[in-house]
Formats: C-alpha cells, structure tokens, sequence
C-alpha cells in the first residue's frame, strides 16, 4: 500500500477495499452489484439502514436527533444551514478559523445577517480563538463552527456550551474521537475523510430544531424534505453509502471513537515530536494547544529546502505531504485509516532528513 498523506480524498482502511472488491460483482449471491440494485429494494435498504444505526451507535447519537445522507459536499451544507435557519431579522454567527469557516460564511452572507463572533486570522488561522476572545454570542439563530481546519492544521479540543444551536463543520475529523453528538444542533462532514469515499455527506441534527425550518425555496434543499423520507427522497449515492457502512464496521472494529483517538493521538505524536526536536528546521503552523490529530502542518526554513523535501519524501513513498495550494508549506492528513507504521515511516524519514540538512 502506498504511504498515502493526502488530505482528501484520504486513504481508506485496506480491509475495507478488499471487502468491497470481494462483492463488487456479486453481491451476497445476487449476480448484481450492489451499485446496480434499486434503492427501494432489500438489499440496498439493509445497507441504508444498516450504515445509518452503525453511525447512531458509534457517535452516540441521541434520539432527539436524525442522521442523514445527502450529497453536494461540505460545500452544500455551507448554503443549507442558513437557508434553513436563517430568519430575517435574526444573526447568525460564525467563528473562523480557517478557508472552510470563510467559505461558510461567504454563503451565509448571501441569505441573510452575520456576524464574526470570533476569528483567528489575523494570526494566520494558527489557533482557536479562546472564549475570552469572543465577541457576543446570545441570541444569534446558530452559533457555526470548524471542529478541525484541513488547511491550516488546528483543531477545537473542547466544544463550547452555548445556548443558541451550535452547528459544526466536522468534514475533517468527524468519527476521529468521541463527540457529545447532543449538544449540537447540526454536524455535517463530506465523506471523503474519515468516512469512505467522495459523493455523500453526512448530517447529524436536532430533530427539533429541524422542525423549525423555515425554508421556502427550495423543497430539495429542505433538510425535512430528507428526514421524513429517511434520505431516500431521490436516489440516494447508493455505492457511497455501502462503502460508508464498511468503513463503519471496521471502524467498530478499531474500538469505535475511543480506540480511534487512543491511536490518532499516538500519531499525530510521533509527528509532533519529529518537529518539536528539530530544533527549529520544522516549524508547526499551529501553535501549542491548537495542533490538530488529523493534519500536522509545517513549514521547513526556506521554499527551496521545502521543494527538496517534498522531492524526496515523494521518492521514498511519501504521497501527498504538499500543503494546501493556497498556503504551501507541508501538511501530513494521518486521517482514520492512515496505519501507526506509516507516521513512524515519516517521523524517521523527517528526523534522517533534518540530519542531513540542517546547518
Ligand atoms: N470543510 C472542510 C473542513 C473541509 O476540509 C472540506 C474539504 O476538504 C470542505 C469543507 C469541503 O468539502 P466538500 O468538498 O465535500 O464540499
């Protein structure tokens, strides 16, 4: 297997590509695969159903909320959060800390008030603004927040209380760790992290706060139009979402969000501590406290040395180390399915390297 460090699409875990290319072609005895069977029929609802309880049970989500499949990405949820819950004459607030967390509120923009309630920017996204640093939050129609910044590598390790309905962008970390799923109004994540492949997006909300929908523009960008018809109001991406039930059960298997953080911290750990004893030759974009345990970003001491190391890490295996185009440097996503051996692989390739280069 390649040692795969790409931010998304990420890696997948192996034994769920060999379960799915086991079945490709025939599936359980049916001459069809499963992409080829109807989203009405049993089969196909067994997978539907079956991914939706594994997800219910693994992120202990309550009964007061509903967990959807749907598609447009990330991207989509940008818009349907305040078309759904965006009143006129109310606020929505934002807090942002990264590309994600703009684009979110570009969209919000569009459909009604907004209001940055906080924002690290101005120190390059390396942090998460802490409470002190926010402005006021009480009465906004939802308070919008990006548990895990892809770009810029930082991550919230604790989620606030609020009173006003708290909606998380968790396309980056979502299944990665324990989550108290309740005190949210809304997550969403496109799969294409930790969850399986591009082409559904996963939404996890507040029953009743769905009911409070106001949306009249579109039935299709409703979320009730979708939770009443269990997400098979249109066809629904059915290969996406056998897929997202394999990557479930493994993920069972891996001792659920418990045994998911226990090894994402074991190895975001060797990374970081590759670049804390480098005495400088690795910098950390995030500062102490932010880092993120699905991408660890760094800089080396010029673009030159930066080229070069990317060049060899690429010819040693290494693939998809570059940062994000918009801000360079390096970047290694140690998503999910990213195995401990392959950040012990790049934690000794980085230390070997430093030795070699550095003055
Ligand atoms: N939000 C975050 C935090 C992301 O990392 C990404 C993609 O990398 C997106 C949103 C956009 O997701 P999508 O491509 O599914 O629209």
């Amino acid at each position: 297997r390649a040692l795969n460090f790409s931010a998304g699409p990420a890696a997948l875990p192996l034994p769920v590509l060999e379960k799915a290319q086991k079945e490709f072609v025939n599936y359980q005895g049916t001459g069809m695969s499963i992409m080829e069977m109807s989203h009405r029929g049993k089969h196909y609802d067994a997978v539907h159903s079956g991914a939706k309880a594994r997800l219910k049970n693994l992120m202990n989500v309550p009964d007061t909320h509903e967990i959807l499949f749907l598609q447009g990405g990330a991207s989509l949820q940008f818009s349907m959060v305040p078309i759904n819950f965006l009143k006129k004459n109310e606020t929505a607030g934002y807090i942002l800390t990264g590309s994600w967390s703009e684009k979110a509120l570009k969209e919000a923009e569009k459909i009604g008030k907004t209001k940055v309630i906080a924002s690290s920017k101005e120190s390059l996204y390396r942090s998460i603004p802490s409470r002190s640093e926010w402005g006021d939050e009480k009465d906004l129609a939802y308070l919008h927040i990006t548990s895990n910044n892809t770009i810029y590598g930082t991550q919230w390790h604790e989620f606030p209380d609020t009173n006003v309905p708290l909606v998380a962008d968790m396309s980056s970390d979502i299944l990665s760790r324990p989550v108290d799923t309740g005190k949210f109004g809304l997550i969403y994540a496109g799969a294409q992290k930790n969850l399986g492949p591009s082409g559904v997006t996963v939404i996890i909300a507040n029953k009743q706060w769905l009911s409070q929908s106001t949306n009249s523009l579109s039935k299709f960008l409703d979320y009730n139009t979708h939770a009443s018809a269990d997400s098979l109001y249109n066809t629904p991406p059915t290969f996406a979402i056998y897929m997202l039930g394999l990557v479930l059960e493994w993920a069972e298997e891996q001792g659920g969000t418990e045994g998911l953080e226990r090894k994402n911290k074991e190895k975001s750990a060797l990374l970081y501590d590759s670049i804390e004893s480098s005495e400088g030759f690795y910098r950390g974009h995030a500062l102490n406290g932010s880092g993120s345990h699905m991408n660890v970003t760094f800089t080396l001491p010029d673009q030159d040395l930066e080229k070069d190391f990317l060049a060899k890490a690429s010819e040693h295996g290494f693939i998809g180390l570059n940062g994000h185009r918009s801000i360079g440097g390096c970047r290694a996503s140690i998503y999910n399915a990213v195995p401990y051996e392959a950040c012990e692989k790049l934690a000794e390739f980085m230390n070997s390297y430093r030795k070699n280069h550095s003055a």
